[in-house]
């Protein structure tokens, strides 16, 4: 249930269900698309309606020119930040994502993986998932493994 006056921890709690439910149980898809509600900024402002809105940007420690989002209110911000700092949840870049729904942020997009210090803002495209880390090599900024998991291998004489 969603109210208008929610408090931090309560707008916490409600998105590690809503991001753990999600990737449980995506909803159906047509073959090429991303099922609606995925995880994004986008998503998950909305969901909050007025009380998600505000002046505060998110972006990188490492990267200040690299923006996450913006537009967000100081508690949603706040959320995502306990949540992120806690590996709750962790973002995880996502290529396009953004324009199958609501649209990407009025920025120049940030390459991937990040390793420039752009001389103005630039935004980097991103989903929620679970957990601190995935097993996705591409895009996870946590990723811990080698890179080899999904690759065959075959040995030849
Ligand atoms: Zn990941």
């Amino acid at each position: 249930m969603i109210r208008q006056t929610m408090a931090v921890e309560e707008i916490e709690a409600d998105i590690v269900q809503y991001i753990e439910n999600w990737y449980a149980n995506p909803p159906p898809h047509p073959e090429g698309y991303r099922p609606k509600g995925i995880p994004t900024f986008r998503n998950l402002q909305t969901r909050y309606g007025k009380q998600g809105i505000g002046q505060v940007a998110m972006y990188l420690s490492s990267h200040p020119s690299v923006v996450l989002w913006q537009g967000l209110s100081q508690s949603l911000a706040q959320a995502f930040s306990n949540l992120l700092t806690s590996g709750a949840v962790h973002w995880h870049w996502a290529f396009l994502v953004f324009y199958e729904e609501g649209g990407p942020l009025p920025l120049p997009e940030a390459a991937w993986p990040v390793t420039n210090e752009y001389g103005k803002p630039h935004w980097l495209p991103v989903v929620f998932k679970p957990g601190e880390r995935c097993d996705d090599d591409i895009g996870c900024p946590n990723y811990t493994g080698t890179g080899e998991e999904d690759e065959e291998r075959f040995e030849t004489a």
